[in-house]
């Protein structure tokens, strides 16, 4: 069996898979590690059952993990040996890493000196590689990064005009994130459209919690949104994304706060929530905007004005557009924000459909109109999935060629 495991700043999720990705057979989280009550959950197909007990570190975490993998009662694995191999998410890999790893002395060395630039999860996805390392004596592991897909992006569109120097040695530049994300579906968007990935420029729009627009070109990342930190970008559910960063140097120099007060108001109160002043949640948003709040409504056309610029921008970038690509919470399930998108995007050959807009969920994912240019897409995500193919592909030579980016049966 295959394990992976997301160990993040409040949470552990993991999941089983057969050795063939043909069937997830365990899911499960392990959520609010440190609060007073923390949450574990468990499933095995549809039987399972979640629990409310304090959850002191991560270290609990991922014991609380092994013992509902161990359960007799759920009959999932019979010792730790059932595991082949594990693959870890890991957010940040600097300039380091361009692409998933094999785990050994060296890459956790260098794994713990990018946790400079991902203090908050860095140490966990480390802590996460140890206990497993520990605990899995001898399973090999595997580490992907969510910056690792954007390592392609060229200088010009990664470097910032400061003093280039500077830059260089203190590994200063746009990294870009959810970068696992955008490799799945821009691969799954390929085989949808039955077109070689090599051929296409298309423009990933991952909305969720965490918004990244993404630029693929030829199955390659060559622009996106967020940049060093995770705050840069499109503004999404707590964080603000792009500002002019004098606005900063006012906030602290004229108006007192401290740099500490700064971050928090940047990645915890803005976005959708600081402009709403409501909620993050985009479903909340949506139906207080219906019912007429203006507060709403802004948030709404601010969130996706600056998503319809940057598509805008990247096919631009790119010399033109093949595919859109939405997914995420709000790309997948949100009908209205993908309409809201498109329109006025007829220019680049957006069009969607209103009916198959509607129903892009159940196993309709183009949503083009019959007389668009471009296909736009609505393509389910799975980090775990791509995490998992990694896996077996680094772990096994004779890993099943045909076994691609989300065909084989979840
Ligand atoms: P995360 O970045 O935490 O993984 P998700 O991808 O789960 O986030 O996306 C969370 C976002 O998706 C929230 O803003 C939520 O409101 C939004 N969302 C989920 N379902 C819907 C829906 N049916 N309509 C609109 N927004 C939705």
């Amino acid at each position: 069996m295959i394990l992976i495991i997301n160990c993040g700043s409040s949470s552990l999720k993991y999941q089983l898979y057969r050795p063939d990705l043909s069937k997830v057979e365990a899911t499960g989280m392990v959520a609010r590690i440190g609060e007073p009550e923390g949450y574990v959950e468990h499933y095995v197909g549809r039987r399972g059952e979640h629990t409310r007990r304090k959850i002191p570190d991560h270290r609990a975490a991922f014991a609380m993990m092994m013992e509902n993998l161990l359960s007799p009662e759920y009959n999932v694995i019979g010792c730790p040996k059932a595991i082949t191999a594990i693959g870890h998410r890991a957010v940040h890999g600097g300039s380091v890493f361009f692409g998933s790893v094999l785990v050994d002395d060296q890459v956790m060395d260098a794994l713990r000196d990018c946790s400079a630039f991902a203090p908050l999860h860095n140490p966990c996805n480390i802590v996460g590689i140890e206990e497993a390392q520990r605990l899995f004596p001898g399973t090999p592991n595997v580490v992907v990064f969510d910056t690792a897909f954007h390592q392609t992006i060229p200088a010009k569109a990664h470097l910032y005009a400061l003093p280039y120097e500077f830059c260089a040695r203190n590994g200063i530049r746009r990294y870009g994130f959810h970068g696992t994300s955008c490799r799945y579906v821009s691969r799954s968007a390929a085989d949808i459209l039955n077109r070689p990935l090599e051929s296409l420029s298309m423009v990933v729009c991952h909305l969720g919690n965490g918004v990244t627009i993404d630029a693929v070109k030829g199955g390659r990342s060559v622009d996106t949104s967020i940049g060093f930190g995770t705050f840069g970008g499109v503004p999404m559910g707590t964080r603000a994304g792009d500002f002019d960063p004098a606005v900063i140097f006012h906030m602290v120099r004229e108006l007192g706060l401290s740099l500490d007060e700064v971050e928090t108001m940047c990645y915890r109160q803005s976005g959708l929530l600081g402009l709403s002043g409501l909620s993050n949640d985009m479903r909340v948003i949506q139906e207080a905007a219906e019912q007429g709040n203006d507060r709403c409504k802004l948030a709404l056309e601010v969130f996706v004005y600056q998503i319809r610029k940057t598509i805008g921008a990247y096919a631009a970038a790119m010399g033109g557009l093949d595919a859109l690509i939405f997914t995420a919470g709000i790309g997948e399930n949100s009908a209205s924000v993908r309409s809201m998108i498109c329109e006025n995007l007829e220019f680049l050959g957006v069009e969607i459909d209103a009916r198959t807009n509607a129903i892009a969920r159940n196993g309709h994912p183009n949503i083009s109109s019959a007389s668009a240019r471009v296909a736009t897409l609505v393509v389910p995500t799975d980090e775990e999935r791509m995490i998992a193919i990694d896996t077996v592909q680094l772990t096994s030579r004779e890993a099943d060629a045909s076994m691609e980016y989300g065909t084989a049966a979840q």
